[in-house]
Protein backbone atom coordinates (compact mmCIF):
# COMPACT_ATOMS: atom_id res chain seq x y z
CA UNK A 1 0.00 0.00 0.00
CA UNK A 2 0.96 3.58 -1.30
CA UNK A 3 1.61 6.26 1.62
CA UNK A 4 1.32 9.85 0.91
CA UNK A 5 1.21 10.82 4.60
CA UNK A 6 4.18 13.06 4.31
CA UNK A 7 3.17 14.74 1.13
CA UNK A 8 -0.42 15.59 2.59
CA UNK A 9 0.20 17.09 5.76
CA UNK A 10 0.30 20.84 4.32
CA UNK A 11 -1.37 23.10 6.58
CA UNK A 12 -0.18 21.68 9.98
CA UNK A 13 0.79 24.99 10.45
CA UNK A 14 -3.31 26.17 10.86
CA UNK A 15 -4.08 24.60 13.52
CA UNK A 16 -3.75 27.62 16.15
CA UNK A 17 -6.72 29.59 14.22
CA UNK A 18 -10.23 29.14 15.33
CA UNK A 19 -12.04 26.29 14.86
CA UNK A 20 -15.47 25.47 13.31
CA UNK A 21 -18.42 24.72 15.24
CA UNK A 22 -18.66 21.54 17.07
CA UNK A 23 -20.83 18.63 15.55
CA UNK A 24 -23.96 18.58 17.93
CA UNK A 25 -24.58 15.42 19.06
CA UNK A 26 -28.89 15.28 18.86
CA UNK A 27 -28.80 11.98 20.88
CA UNK A 28 -28.11 12.23 24.35
CA UNK A 29 -27.73 8.25 24.90
CA UNK A 30 -24.92 8.54 22.55
CA UNK A 31 -23.60 11.80 23.90
CA UNK A 32 -20.15 10.29 24.85
CA UNK A 33 -19.70 9.41 21.37
CA UNK A 34 -20.52 12.26 19.70
CA UNK A 35 -17.76 14.14 17.41
CA UNK A 36 -16.26 17.57 18.79
CA UNK A 37 -14.58 19.55 16.94
CA UNK A 38 -11.75 20.82 19.75
CA UNK A 39 -10.99 24.48 20.67
CA UNK A 40 -8.28 26.06 20.24
CA UNK A 41 -6.71 25.32 23.53
CA UNK A 42 -6.27 21.98 22.90
CA UNK A 43 -4.87 22.94 19.37
CA UNK A 44 -2.09 24.29 21.15
CA UNK A 45 -1.48 21.13 22.71
CA UNK A 46 -1.36 19.02 19.60
CA UNK A 47 0.73 21.69 18.59
CA UNK A 48 3.33 20.88 21.01
CA UNK A 49 2.34 17.19 20.63
CA UNK A 50 3.47 17.47 16.83
CA UNK A 51 6.37 19.34 17.45
CA UNK A 52 7.91 15.58 19.37
CA UNK A 53 6.90 14.11 16.17
CA UNK A 54 8.97 16.73 13.62
CA UNK A 55 8.74 13.76 10.92
CA UNK A 56 5.54 13.96 10.75
CA UNK A 57 4.74 17.50 11.36
CA UNK A 58 7.44 19.58 9.25
CA UNK A 59 4.90 21.54 6.30
CA UNK A 60 7.03 20.80 3.22
CA UNK A 61 3.96 22.25 0.82
CA UNK A 62 3.76 25.48 2.97
CA UNK A 63 7.25 26.87 3.14
CA UNK A 64 7.63 30.58 2.02
CA UNK A 65 5.60 33.47 2.25
CA UNK A 66 2.92 34.25 -0.79
CA UNK A 67 5.70 36.16 -2.63
CA UNK A 68 7.92 33.68 -2.93
CA UNK A 69 4.96 31.44 -4.40
CA UNK A 70 4.47 33.88 -6.33
CA UNK A 71 7.98 34.18 -7.73
CA UNK A 72 8.64 30.57 -8.16
CA UNK A 73 5.19 30.49 -10.14
CA UNK A 74 6.70 33.40 -12.76
CA UNK A 75 10.00 31.64 -12.58
CA UNK A 76 9.01 28.35 -13.94
CA UNK A 77 7.44 29.74 -17.09
CA UNK A 78 10.10 31.79 -17.43
CA UNK A 79 12.87 28.92 -17.14
CA UNK A 80 10.80 26.34 -19.05
CA UNK A 81 10.25 27.74 -22.57
CA UNK A 82 9.84 24.36 -23.73
CA UNK A 83 6.22 24.53 -22.76
CA UNK A 84 3.79 25.27 -25.50
CA UNK A 85 0.84 26.87 -25.35
CA UNK A 86 -1.30 24.30 -24.34
CA UNK A 87 0.75 23.27 -21.61
CA UNK A 88 1.11 27.14 -19.98
CA UNK A 89 -2.77 26.85 -20.12
CA UNK A 90 -2.90 24.20 -18.04
CA UNK A 91 -0.25 25.42 -15.80
CA UNK A 92 -2.07 28.54 -15.47
CA UNK A 93 -5.10 26.72 -14.80
CA UNK A 94 -3.40 24.48 -12.28
CA UNK A 95 -1.60 27.27 -10.20
CA UNK A 96 -5.01 29.46 -10.10
CA UNK A 97 -6.58 26.45 -8.54
CA UNK A 98 -3.61 25.89 -6.28
CA UNK A 99 -3.28 29.55 -5.14
CA UNK A 100 -6.80 29.94 -4.19
CA UNK A 101 -6.65 26.58 -2.38
CA UNK A 102 -3.20 28.04 -0.62
CA UNK A 103 -5.14 31.37 0.19
CA UNK A 104 -8.54 29.36 1.34
CA UNK A 105 -6.26 28.13 4.04
CA UNK A 106 -4.88 31.38 5.51
CA UNK A 107 -8.50 31.63 6.43
CA UNK A 108 -9.76 27.63 7.07
CA UNK A 109 -8.12 24.90 10.01
CA UNK A 110 -7.62 21.71 9.66
CA UNK A 111 -10.56 19.89 11.41
CA UNK A 112 -10.38 17.94 14.91
CA UNK A 113 -13.09 15.59 16.10
CA UNK A 114 -12.76 13.96 19.36
CA UNK A 115 -15.23 11.91 21.67
CA UNK A 116 -16.80 14.17 24.07
CA UNK A 117 -15.24 11.91 26.88
CA UNK A 118 -11.79 11.46 26.36
CA UNK A 119 -10.55 8.02 25.16
CA UNK A 120 -7.84 6.01 24.46
CA UNK A 121 -8.28 4.30 21.01
CA UNK A 122 -7.75 0.86 22.28
CA UNK A 123 -10.63 1.21 25.16
CA UNK A 124 -12.54 3.19 23.13
CA UNK A 125 -13.49 0.14 21.32
CA UNK A 126 -13.97 -1.91 24.06
CA UNK A 127 -10.31 -3.73 24.72
CA UNK A 128 -8.67 -6.26 22.60
CA UNK A 129 -11.39 -9.51 23.46
CA UNK A 130 -14.55 -7.07 22.64
CA UNK A 131 -17.27 -9.44 22.51
CA UNK A 132 -20.61 -8.23 21.41
CA UNK A 133 -22.09 -10.67 23.75
CA UNK A 134 -20.21 -8.70 26.22
CA UNK A 135 -21.79 -5.29 25.39
CA UNK A 136 -24.81 -4.11 25.46
CA UNK A 137 -24.26 -2.24 22.10
CA UNK A 138 -22.75 0.91 24.10
CA UNK A 139 -19.54 0.67 23.00
CA UNK A 140 -20.44 -0.74 19.30
CA UNK A 141 -22.91 2.44 19.40
CA UNK A 142 -20.46 4.96 20.05
CA UNK A 143 -17.86 3.76 17.96
CA UNK A 144 -19.66 3.60 14.87
CA UNK A 145 -21.57 6.48 15.63
CA UNK A 146 -18.35 8.50 16.32
CA UNK A 147 -16.90 7.94 12.86
CA UNK A 148 -20.02 8.43 11.10
CA UNK A 149 -20.66 11.83 12.40
CA UNK A 150 -17.30 12.61 11.13
CA UNK A 151 -17.88 11.64 7.72
CA UNK A 152 -21.12 13.18 7.42
CA UNK A 153 -20.09 16.41 8.75
CA UNK A 154 -16.94 16.41 6.46
CA UNK A 155 -18.13 14.89 3.22
CA UNK A 156 -21.92 15.82 3.22
CA UNK A 157 -21.99 18.92 5.45
CA UNK A 158 -19.23 20.44 4.37
CA UNK A 159 -18.47 18.57 1.08
CA UNK A 160 -14.74 18.04 1.51
CA UNK A 161 -14.49 14.68 -0.59
CA UNK A 162 -10.75 15.05 -0.95
CA UNK A 163 -9.28 14.99 2.24
CA UNK A 164 -6.12 13.79 4.92
CA UNK A 165 -7.27 11.67 7.54
CA UNK A 166 -5.03 11.06 11.09
CA UNK A 167 -5.86 9.13 14.12
CA UNK A 168 -3.25 9.67 16.94
CA UNK A 169 -3.35 10.01 20.67
CA UNK A 170 -2.17 12.70 23.02
CA UNK A 171 0.31 12.63 25.60
CA UNK A 172 -2.21 11.06 27.19
CA UNK A 173 -3.26 8.49 24.77
CA UNK A 174 -6.58 10.57 24.19
CA UNK A 175 -7.53 9.80 20.27
CA UNK A 176 -8.48 12.62 17.85
CA UNK A 177 -8.88 12.24 14.17
CA UNK A 178 -7.57 15.37 12.46
CA UNK A 179 -8.81 15.82 8.83
CA UNK A 180 -6.95 18.20 6.08
CA UNK A 181 -8.53 19.18 3.24
CA UNK A 182 -5.93 18.13 0.40
CA UNK A 183 -4.60 20.62 -2.79
CA UNK A 184 -7.49 20.21 -5.28
CA UNK A 185 -5.02 19.70 -7.92
CA UNK A 186 -3.19 16.74 -6.72
CA UNK A 187 -3.83 13.86 -9.32
CA UNK A 188 -6.33 10.99 -8.37
CA UNK A 189 -5.13 7.81 -7.65
CA UNK A 190 -3.54 6.03 -10.49
CA UNK A 191 -5.42 3.06 -11.48
CA UNK A 192 -3.69 -0.27 -11.45
CA UNK A 193 -4.15 -3.53 -13.47
CA UNK A 194 -5.49 -5.20 -10.75
CA UNK A 195 -6.28 -3.35 -7.59
CA UNK A 196 -3.63 -4.67 -4.81
CA UNK A 197 -5.77 -5.86 -2.24
CA UNK A 198 -8.39 -7.39 -4.22
CA UNK A 199 -5.96 -9.27 -6.71
CA UNK A 200 -4.80 -12.48 -5.14
CA UNK A 201 -3.18 -14.00 -7.76
CA UNK A 202 -0.64 -10.59 -7.60
CA UNK A 203 2.24 -11.80 -5.56
CA UNK A 204 2.71 -8.66 -3.31
CA UNK A 205 -0.84 -9.57 -1.96
CA UNK A 206 0.39 -13.16 -1.10
CA UNK A 207 3.69 -12.08 0.83
CA UNK A 208 1.94 -8.78 2.66
CA UNK A 209 -0.70 -10.54 3.57
CA UNK A 210 -1.01 -11.14 7.36
CA UNK A 211 -2.74 -13.63 9.56
CA UNK A 212 -5.29 -12.43 12.38
CA UNK A 213 -4.34 -11.89 16.08
CA UNK A 214 -5.70 -14.62 18.05
CA UNK A 215 -8.03 -11.98 20.00
CA UNK A 216 -9.62 -11.54 16.51
CA UNK A 217 -13.17 -12.67 16.28
CA UNK A 218 -14.72 -14.09 13.09
CA UNK A 219 -17.59 -11.14 13.36
CA UNK A 220 -14.76 -9.17 12.71
CA UNK A 221 -12.05 -11.01 10.50
CA UNK A 222 -14.98 -11.53 7.77
CA UNK A 223 -15.07 -7.69 6.99
CA UNK A 224 -11.48 -7.14 6.74
CA UNK A 225 -7.99 -8.36 5.38
CA UNK A 226 -4.82 -7.48 7.00
CA UNK A 227 -1.48 -6.95 5.83
CA UNK A 228 2.54 -5.57 6.75
CA UNK A 229 3.29 -2.89 4.20
CA UNK A 230 3.75 -3.76 1.03
CA UNK A 231 6.87 -1.81 0.66
CA UNK A 232 8.22 -2.78 3.72
CA UNK A 233 7.80 0.25 5.78
CA UNK A 234 6.83 0.42 9.58
CA UNK A 235 3.19 0.06 9.31
CA UNK A 236 0.43 -2.16 9.04
CA UNK A 237 -2.57 -2.06 6.85
CA UNK A 238 -5.90 -2.75 6.87
CA UNK A 239 -8.45 -3.41 4.06
CA UNK A 240 -12.27 -3.56 3.48
CA UNK A 241 -12.70 -7.03 1.96
CA UNK A 242 -15.64 -5.30 -0.31
CA UNK A 243 -13.45 -2.71 -2.72
CA UNK A 244 -15.04 0.43 -1.27
CA UNK A 245 -13.28 3.84 -1.96
CA UNK A 246 -14.68 5.75 1.75
CA UNK A 247 -15.27 5.44 5.07
CA UNK A 248 -18.37 6.13 4.89
CA UNK A 249 -19.14 3.61 2.34
CA UNK A 250 -18.74 0.74 5.12
CA UNK A 251 -21.84 -0.76 6.78
CA UNK A 252 -21.66 -0.63 10.97
CA UNK A 253 -19.73 -3.76 11.21
CA UNK A 254 -17.17 -2.54 9.27
CA UNK A 255 -16.56 0.80 10.51
CA UNK A 256 -15.85 -0.91 14.08
CA UNK A 257 -13.88 -3.88 13.04
CA UNK A 258 -11.49 -2.19 11.46
CA UNK A 259 -10.89 0.20 14.37
CA UNK A 260 -10.61 -2.99 16.70
CA UNK A 261 -8.66 -5.14 14.11
CA UNK A 262 -6.26 -2.27 14.18
CA UNK A 263 -5.49 -2.30 17.84
CA UNK A 264 -5.57 -6.19 18.25
CA UNK A 265 -2.84 -6.15 15.96
CA UNK A 266 -0.50 -3.83 17.73
CA UNK A 267 -1.61 -5.25 21.38
CA UNK A 268 -0.61 -9.15 19.62
CA UNK A 269 2.76 -7.40 18.63
CA UNK A 270 3.48 -5.81 21.60
CA UNK A 271 2.40 -8.87 23.62
CA UNK A 272 3.97 -11.55 21.87
CA UNK A 273 7.77 -9.20 22.01
CA UNK A 274 7.46 -9.05 25.54
CA UNK A 275 7.92 -5.25 24.77
CA UNK A 276 9.06 -3.40 27.93
CA UNK A 277 6.57 -0.76 27.28
CA UNK A 278 2.28 -1.41 28.70
CA UNK A 279 0.23 0.44 26.88
CA UNK A 280 -0.71 0.05 22.59
CA UNK A 281 1.33 2.23 20.64
CA UNK A 282 1.47 3.62 17.31
CA UNK A 283 2.18 7.12 15.87
CA UNK A 284 -0.68 7.44 13.80
CA UNK A 285 -3.34 5.80 12.00
CA UNK A 286 -4.63 7.04 8.43
CA UNK A 287 -7.11 6.82 6.50
CA UNK A 288 -7.37 9.27 3.58
CA UNK A 289 -9.76 10.16 0.95
CA UNK A 290 -10.30 11.34 -2.44
CA UNK A 291 -7.25 12.31 -4.06
CA UNK A 292 -5.38 12.34 -0.60
CA UNK A 293 -4.39 8.42 -1.38
CA UNK A 294 -2.46 6.94 -3.64
CA UNK A 295 -4.21 3.65 -3.57
CA UNK A 296 -8.31 3.80 -4.44
CA UNK A 297 -9.76 0.64 -2.15
CA UNK A 298 -9.77 1.99 1.38
CA UNK A 299 -7.13 1.37 3.51
CA UNK A 300 -6.07 2.24 7.10
CA UNK A 301 -2.39 2.68 7.86
CA UNK A 302 -1.19 1.77 11.23
CA UNK A 303 2.29 3.43 11.42
CA UNK A 304 4.14 2.52 13.87
CA UNK A 305 8.08 3.67 14.53
CA UNK A 306 10.96 1.96 12.92
CA UNK A 307 12.54 1.13 16.43
CA UNK A 308 9.10 -0.44 17.43
CA UNK A 309 8.89 -2.64 14.21
CA UNK A 310 12.62 -3.63 14.62
CA UNK A 311 11.31 -4.73 18.33
CA UNK A 312 8.37 -6.54 17.20
CA UNK A 313 10.18 -8.80 13.86
CA UNK A 314 12.83 -9.99 16.20
CA UNK A 315 9.80 -12.25 17.55
CA UNK A 316 8.75 -13.13 14.28
CA UNK A 317 8.81 -16.69 12.78
CA UNK A 318 11.06 -17.45 9.77
CA UNK A 319 7.78 -17.06 7.08
CA UNK A 320 6.89 -13.45 8.38
CA UNK A 321 10.96 -12.18 8.47
CA UNK A 322 11.63 -13.56 4.90
CA UNK A 323 8.48 -12.33 3.38
CA UNK A 324 8.95 -8.76 5.01
CA UNK A 325 12.82 -9.14 3.39
CA UNK A 326 11.14 -10.23 -0.11
CA UNK A 327 9.29 -6.73 0.37
CA UNK A 328 12.27 -5.10 1.52
CA UNK A 329 13.24 -6.39 -1.94
CA UNK A 330 11.10 -4.25 -3.54
CA UNK A 331 8.56 -6.94 -4.80
CA UNK A 332 5.48 -4.31 -5.08
CA UNK A 333 8.27 -2.26 -7.72
CA UNK A 334 8.35 -5.78 -9.85
CA UNK A 335 5.10 -6.93 -9.75
CA UNK A 336 3.27 -6.73 -12.98
CA UNK A 337 -0.12 -7.38 -12.13
CA UNK A 338 -0.04 -3.96 -10.17
CA UNK A 339 0.83 -1.84 -13.20
CA UNK A 340 -0.05 1.75 -13.59
CA UNK A 341 -2.81 2.09 -16.60
CA UNK A 342 -3.63 5.80 -15.87
ZN1 LIG B 1 -9.92 -3.47 -4.27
Amino acid sequence: MEDNEDKDNRNSNNINQPIQSPIESTNKQYQIASSTIVASTFAHRLHEDRNKNKKYTDNKYRKGNNNNRYNHYNNHLQHNPSLNCLQKQHYHQDNKKRLLYQDSLQQKTELIFRPDTPFNLIDFVGGVDYTPTNDDGVIFNRVVKFFRDLTTNIEQEKKILDFSFYLQEDQDQRFYVIIIPSDPTRHSPYKTLNCLSCDSNSETNRISRLPYPTTTREEVSVHHNLWIDAKARPMFIITPKRHIERLSECNDQEIFSMFLLAMQTIEQETRLSNAKWKNVRFLRMTLNHGNARNIEHLHLKIRISHKDLKHFKNYWDEEKKNNFKILESGLYKRDERLTKIS
